[in-house]
């Protein structure tokens, strides 16, 4: 099997950002740790090879009968609160030091820590997104209760935090929450309900939602609630686990389905529209998301590249045959304007947090964290399976770690919204601004800023970004008043959307970088372009439903 090298210093692409992006007293306040992390994640993939994998383990009952519900997380997850605090995986993204560049600063240490993590960084995005969600409300007692702890660097004060959300009757559609809350003899809120995905049970607290008892069905009378997973004497808070999920990925993740028996709960707002009020935290919880998608791309890039380099058939090295390179290629390319929009996002949301965001790069910020989410969800999945098969049979074997990234790697199109439920918010993203924003924002990427004329390729390319974002543009004018139009065409347009702002931002880079002599962004761009931007389709369609098997 390959060794893989510091996975900071070898990663070109990320180095390339950096230095383009980061202003130099943050690029070397940062180095020290990014380079540790690095080194974790090379050492990391080695020592998983060497030992049998393991999965959390739910024990109910004691000796003597009695229900304790004790989960045991596997090695590198007891190890986990102590690195997230040491390199400040949550708290860097919440500290004021690096202004508009924290957001940055903190996803470039998940984005190096996520694979080693395993999964640990599911329980941290939840923590992020609450400490966010609980700072963008207005319970000023809880915020100074339980955000120092959420965004602590002390591993003694460092609580992580769940987002129970997923119900029985709903995951996408949170409306059918059936969870109520109550209020008891003396007036503390509890919660009586069933939670059927809880990623972050072994945590120290939850946001979740609960229907206050006699308000009306549906998704806005829902009320966002606080709630800390143990009572003060350790005991459970009316909290009962039923079991650990059988999933097909992310096995050191405990994922519980849960009971809550009157648990001890408070509202953290209104007692209403607690859709809006968590939304903070899901806007952040899918950036996690489509960073972690970023670093299992990476990853098997980084894998299936080195293999080439030793694999030998027919003769010689499986690098040296152009077809292999060809696909390694087209990896690589997808893999670096995946990155180029991550790492804007990133940079939105933390000009967004410090305030210094305008209405477009809002507006944008608001396009772009579906999108991104959705894009890079299903490209990790597809580029695990090239890896896998860049292994050949190897890659089908379980000790080489291989299927271990292509399962995992499934997880993200699912949660957090899945691709339609994505596409569909952008559908309500652009609903409210209209494409002029992003219009506006690529066209500013598009300006050449430099002394050398630019190569006629990237010339060319500029104009096919622009005509492909104007084509949307188009499809959505066209259908406006067609409800049903577009939502058929929603994952085609937040596809093509997602790939276009990537490309956009890959040009950015490829023209920076030509001038600095580098031409490899710029061969990425071309090679992400041989494949159409756009799968738009203004033909009438036939409906979908006379292609399915009915009922
Ligand atoms: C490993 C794992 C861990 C998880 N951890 C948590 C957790 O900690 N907390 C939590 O709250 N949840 C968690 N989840 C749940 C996850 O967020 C949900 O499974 C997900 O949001 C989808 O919801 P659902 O399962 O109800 O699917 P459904 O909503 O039933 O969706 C089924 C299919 O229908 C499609 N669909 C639904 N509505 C529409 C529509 N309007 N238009 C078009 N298509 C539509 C979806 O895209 C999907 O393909 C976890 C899931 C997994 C796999």
């Amino acid at each position: 099997m390959p060794v893989l090298k510091n996975q900071y210093r070898s990663d070109r692409v990320l180095r390339a950002w950096v230095n383009q992006h980061l202003p130099q007293g943050i690029r070397s306040a940062i180095d020290a740790d990014l380079d540790a992390l690095g080194a974790h994640a090379a050492h990391a993939w080695d020592e998983a090879r060497a030992r049998t994998p393991t999965q959390p383990i739910l024990t109910r009952f004691d000796a003597v009968g009695n229900r304790i519900d004790r989960i045991e997380s596997t090695p590198v997850w007891q190890r986990g609160a102590e690195i997230a605090t040491r390199y400040g995986l949550v708290a860097a993204g919440h500290e004021a030091r690096h202004g508009e560049y924290a957001r940055c600063d903190q996803f470039l240490r998940v984005y190096l820590h996520h694979i080693a993590s395993e999964f640990y960084t599911c329980p941290l995005a939840m923590t992020d997104g609450a400490a966010t969600a609980l700072k963008a409300s207005a319970n000023d007692a809880l915020i100074a209760h339980a955000v120092p702890c959420l965004t602590s660097r002390d591993v003694s004060t460092f609580w992580l935090s769940g987002q129970w959300m997923t119900e029985l009757a709903g995951g996408s559609d949170v409306g059918n929450t059936e969870t109520e809350a109550w209020q008891d003899g003396n007036g503390h809120w509890r919660l009586t309900g069933r939670k059927w995905f809880t990623s972050a049970v072994v945590g120290d607290m939850a946001l979740t939602l609960a229907r206050p008892r006699g308000a009306r069905p549906g998704g806005h009378a829902l009320a966002m609630f606080y709630l800390e997973t143990h009572a003060a004497d350790g005991s459970w808070n009316g909290i009962r686990i039923d079991q650990l999920k059988d999933k097909l990925g992310t096995r050191e993740l405990a994922t519980a389905e849960i009971h809550l028996d009157g648990a001890n709960a408070m509202p953290v707002g209104a007692l209403d529209h607690g859709v809006r009020q968590i939304a903070p935290m899901l806007n952040v919880t899918r950036t996690w998301n489509a960073v972690g998608a970023l670093a299992s791309m990476r990853r098997c890039v980084a894998l299936a590249t080195a293999y080439a380099h030793q694999r030998e058939a027919f003769g010689k090295r499986l690098i040296e045959h152009p077809l292999h390179a060809e696909t390694l290629a087209d990896m690589q390319a997808a893999f670096e304007a995946a990155f180029q929009l991550v790492f804007h996002l990133t940079h939105m949301l933390g000009r967004s947090e410090c305030g210094l965001a305008d209405a477009d790069e809002q507006a944008c910020l608001r396009l772009l964290t579906p999108l991104a989410k959705l894009w890079t969800g299903k490209l990790a999945v597809g580029m695990a399976s090239e890896c896998c098969e860049a292994f050949g049979g190897a890659g089908y074997i379980e000790n080489t770690g291989i299927p271990q990234l292509l399962r995992d790697a499934q997880v993200y199109p699912i949660w957090e919204g899945t691709s339609n439920v994505l596409a569909l918010d952008t559908l309500r993203a652009l609903g409210k601004t209209g494409v002029g924003p992003i219009l506006h924002s690529v066209e500013r990427w598009l300006q050449v800023r430099q002394d050398s004329p630019l190569p006629e390729a990237l010339a060319t390319a500029a104009s096919d970004i622009r005509g492909s974002l104007l084509d949307a543009a188009r499809w959505l004018e066209t259908h406006r008043d067609d409800s049903s139009r577009l939502q058929a065409g929603a994952r085609a347009l937040a596809f093509s959307l997602a790939r276009a702002v990537a490309a956009a931002l890959l040009w950015r880079c490829a023209v920076a970088s030509h001038a600095a002599g580098d031409a490899r962004p710029g061969h990425a761009l071309l090679r992400f372009l041989s494949c159409p931007l756009s799968h738009l389709s203004n033909s009438t369609f036939a409906p979908a439903f006379d292609l399915l098997d009915p009922a």
